[in-house]
């Protein structure tokens, strides 16, 4: 019997791609990841200077107190680095990127099941653009993700990750006090006060 042979797939070896630092953002890219976002239900993904992020001791007491996913989540604290760790970290970035996904289902604050379900789409479809940013030179591009890891029912912390290569911080485990990064862009966003009411979503991926 003749030994079968598994070819790997070919690269293309005619498209070389550098890594690149602080070189920002193109338009051509943008439209891409854009293009790709929309398949997981993102809205609009642009650019901004990461001097626009603020970061806030107090963000973290709201995680600390009254959040359910406080030392049960590896996306959340203490698992996810302190407050002068991220500081170390923005100061090693010039850009990044906002994206943003919207639900306005009547029954959004109501139905947990399906509000998974979308979290799931739009964790995967972060950690895709942060793997299609890597794909593009960005070797630093790292997301931090809206809400808190749902891939799993319910978290395996503290034992073992179960989908590690996936797992990344949330934006508010960074101390991020989104509001006032959203207000420092040019967005005002207001207190939902209805239950129709639209719910967005905004993570964001550290780039260069
Ligand atoms: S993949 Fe599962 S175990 Fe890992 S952080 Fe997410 S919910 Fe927790």
């Amino acid at each position: 019997m003749r030994n079968k042979i598994a070819y790997l797939p070919r690269i293309d070896q005619k498209r070389t791609i550098s890594f690149r630092c602080h070189e920002g953002i193109s338009e051509q890219t943008l439209g891409l990841l854009n293009e790709k976002g929309r398949q997981y239900g993102l809205e609009a993904i642009f650019p901004f200077d990461i001097r626009k992020i603020d970061v806030a001791q107090w963000v973290n007491l709201k995680c600390r107190y009254g959040c359910s996913q406080y030392k049960a989540n590896w996306s959340c604290p203490p698992a996810t680095p302190d407050i002068n760790e991220v500081r170390t970290i923005l100061s090693e970035y010039s850009t990044a990127l906002m994206l943003v996904g919207s639900q306005n289902r009547s029954d959004f604050y109501k139905d947990s099941n399906r509000n998974r379900t979308d979290q799931v789409k739009y964790w995967k479809g972060t950690v895709s653009l942060e793997r299609m940013l890597f794909l593009e030179g960005y070797d630093k591009a790292i997301s931090l993700v809206s809400g808190a890891c749902s891939l799993c029912k319910k978290c395996a912390y503290p034992r073992a990750c179960r989908f590690p290569a996936e797992k990344r911080p949330t934006v508010e485990s960074f101390g991020i006090d989104l509001i006032g990064t959203l207000k420092n862009l040019g967005i005002e966003i207001k207190v939902a006060m209805e239950l129709n009411e639209t719910f967005k979503y905004y993570s964001i991926i550290l780039l260069d």
